[in-house]
């Protein structure tokens, strides 16, 4: 590479990639006083804000705490999640003309439904205090110097050499590559001999393929409120049956705590028991076809797509102990094996990541290497559905933002 090495001593770092971590460490950073450079690939800032909780963004959670997140060790967000909470996200936007609004389970969004606020919070503050962000910058590798790093990128086409004293890497998880979404966390992590953790899509739809496939073709664009479990832990919320698999919240929640090859569970009635409404309605109306009984229940479709596995034809009257078994096996523990999931162009969030081992809890700042910074989804902590992916972004971006 033939590039101008620029002794940018007026920044006191740069900040690689400017999506949620990166854009928040700005901010903060400049509110210390602290000068700093962004370098983002795309063309503007905070692609994945933008898209984020169907371009309205669900930008933390009301309830977040570090038992919704999945680490290989689980004690490492506290310090973060302690010293950036969810009032102070709440706090912050509100400052700056954002009012939160709860759409279910805690989730915050923007009154205005408008991801583009999130983002212009922080475009504007940068402004404000002269941070400065260079979008078309494609950052591709970082050497250590005596006192501080180079940073070769590719910037507006140009190969260029930039010096910087302190190194954030923001630049986000593998999810939907189409994005800008790149391996560069991962592949500096390694350059600097900082352990990995085992990556994979997770908050994403799980594939069934085989004999099962034509079945689910049968109940897809049914969304029904169930409990998804396995031997780890259980959510209650909707799932969405499509003709390739499972999808829906309670489905994208589990896939960050399944792995190929293990068996997932779902109760169709969590709140109630089946063999107790249908006793009810037996001494009621005994003649009641079960499909009848069952379309009460569910949608009609749904329910005559169990017919395949239930005797639906049957009067609730001529139900037989066997048959009242297989209807509440089918529906309190509908077991299912998916065959994958629907990968990195689908999935919400990037599982495992640069080691907690590797990093202090306190600052994010790389234990072997002094002023190299890991934050937000390129580090092995990730949230579940909700909102609390961006308080982790959020949080890391300001904890590292303090010690610059
Ligand atoms: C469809 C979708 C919806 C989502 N909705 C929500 C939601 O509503 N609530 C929630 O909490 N979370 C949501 N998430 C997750 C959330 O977007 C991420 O957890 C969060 O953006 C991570 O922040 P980050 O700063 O680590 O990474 P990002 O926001 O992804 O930012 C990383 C930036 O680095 C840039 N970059 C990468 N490589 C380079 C390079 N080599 N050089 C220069 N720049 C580079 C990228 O272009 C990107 O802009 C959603 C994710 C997706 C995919």
């Amino acid at each position: 590479m033939t590039a101008n090495l620029t002794k940018q001593i007026d920044f006191d770092a740069i900040i690689l990639g400017g999506g949620a971590c990166g854009l928040m460490c700005a901010v903060q950073a400049g509110f210390l006083g602290k000068r700093v450079l962004v370098l983002e690939k795309n063309s503007q800032p905070g692609a994945k804000i933008l898209i984020s909780g169907g371009g309205r963004c669900n930008y933390t959670n009301l309830y977040a705490s570090p038992q919704q997140f999945i680490s290989g060790n689980e004690h490492f967000c506290k310090s973060a999640l302690a010293q950036w909470t969810v009032d102070d996200t709440i706090d912050f936007f509100e400052t700056y003309g954002i009012k939160g609004q709860e759409k279910t389970l805690g989730q915050l969004f923007p009154v205005s439904n408008k991801a583009k606020d999130i983002v212009n919070v922080f475009t504007s503050l940068c402004a404000d205090m002269a941070q400065e962000i260079w979008c078309d910058a494609d950052v591709k590798d970082i050497e250590q110097t005596e006192n501080g790093f180079t940073i070769l990128a590719d910037i507006a086409g140009r190969k260029r050499a930039l010096f910087a004293i302190k190194v954030v890497i923001a630049s986000g998880g593998l999810p939907i590559p189409k994005m800008g979404a790149t391996d560069f966390g991962l592949r500096m992590a390694r350059k600097f001999g900082l352990k990995i953790n085992d990556t994979a899509p997770a908050l994403v739809p799980l594939t069934i393929t085989g004999k099962e496939q034509p079945w689910y073709e049968q109940l897809s664009g049914n969304s029904i409120f169930c409990r998804v479990w396995n031997e780890k832990i259980s959510f209650e919320e909707n799932i969405l049956f499509t003709h390739w698999g499972l999808s829906g919240p309670a489905v994208l929640q589990i896939s960050s705590y399944w792995k190929p090859g293990e068996w997932l569970y779902i109760d169709l009635l969590p709140k109630q028991n089946i063999g107790e409404l249908i006793q009810q309605e037996r001494e009621e109306n005994g003649k009641k076809t079960l499909l009848n009984f069952l379309a009460g229940l569910y949608p009609r479709k749904f329910a005559e797509a169990l017919s395949s596995h239930l005797p639906v034809e049957k009067n609730l009257a001529s139900l037989s102990k066997p048959d009242m078994e297989k209807i509440a096996g089918l529906i309190h523990e509908f077991k299912v094996k998916p065959a994958g999931d629907k990968g990195y162009d689908k999935a919400e969030v990037m599982r495992g990541g640069v080691s907690t081992d590797a990093l202090s809890s306190k600052t994010l700042e790389a234990k072997k290497v002094p002023g190299l910074y890991f934050g937000g989804e390129c580090v092995d902590v990730t949230g579940w559905l909700g909102g609390y992916n961006f308080q982790w972004a959020w949080a890391s971006g300001f904890v590292i933002a303090q010690s610059l």
